[in-house]
């Protein structure tokens, strides 16, 4: 089934099934009974009612994430969509050096800073430990209790969701979204209600860019100025790989 919402942006809606109710709302073995934690820029907690979760290491953010955030934004009508910085990005320990999380969330905050209905999350920061979605939803749940959560991901890390930490988990407390990325079709969890989202495709990825600061190859157009600015700022990626 697919449906137009209107503009570029478009939704499919694949077999959707009724959702298993959330279990009670645990962050790793604590029990959460208050909001522990809060989102740069994001309205009040309760007012919120459609809320999006796009995590990413955004090491760094670029223009992909960007217009990925504001069409799925405007598409699902969410009220917020929230770039969460992960603290440490489990899958990519240890595979090359990621940039330190305070550094990543600045470069984010700048990147999203003058977007209405997009902001930085520091909650997985703020929750410190390596980053699983499932307990960021369920932070994000105990703060917002009104809100329908969604989980955006790129078809590459949807490919994923099933070595993720507690996957069922985060499929029972979110709708999964997905949109695509430039290259071949990747296969999906066959048992998830993925919501396809079309976005213009991208060919942009913090790896290329990383490596272009490293030969110097231009940025312009890839990364935002106010990106580029804590960039420079803050003395990032010099010498990157
Ligand atoms: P890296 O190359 O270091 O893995 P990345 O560009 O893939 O970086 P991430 O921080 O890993 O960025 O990705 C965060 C989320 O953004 C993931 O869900 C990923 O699929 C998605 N994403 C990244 N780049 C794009 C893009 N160009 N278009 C759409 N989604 C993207
Ligand atoms: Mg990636």
């Amino acid at each position: 089934m697919r449906a137009e919402t209107g503009g570029a942006s478009r939704v499919t809606l694949v077999s959707r099934r009724v959702r298993a109710a959330p279990p009670a709302l645990t962050c790793g073995d604590a029990t959460i009974d208050s909001p522990v934690v809060h989102e740069r820029g994001e309205p009040d907690g309760a007012a919120v009612t459609r809320l999006g979760l796009f995590g990413g290491t955004f090491d760094p953010p670029h223009v992909g994430h960007l217009v990925t955030a504001v069409n799925v934004r405007h598409t699902l009508a969410l009220d917020v969509l929230v770039l969460m910085v992960a603290n440490v990005p489990w899958q990519k320990v240890g595979s090359r050096p990621i940039t330190a999380a305070a550094d990543r969330l600045a470069m984010v905050e700048a990147a999203v800073a003058d977007v209405p209905g997009l902001v930085a999350g520091a909650l997985e920061i703020e929750l410190g430990g390596e980053s699983f979605t499932a307990d960021t939803l369920a932070a994000l749940a105990a703060r917002h209790p009104r809100a329908e959560l969604f989980t955006i991901v790129g078809d590459d890390a949807a490919a994923g969701l099933t070595t993720w930490e507690r996957s069922e988990e985060v499929v029972a407390r979110s709708s999964m979204v997905v949109v695509d990325r430039p290259g071949e079709p990747v296969q999906l969890a066959s048992d998830v209600d993925w919501i396809r989202i079309e976005v213009p495709r991208l060919e942009v990825s913090s790896t290329d860019l990383r490596a272009r600061f490293s030969d110097g190859r231009p940025l312009d157009y890839l990364v935002t100025d106010p990106v580029l600015q804590v960039i420079e700022e803050r003395g990032l990626y010099r010498g990157a790989a």
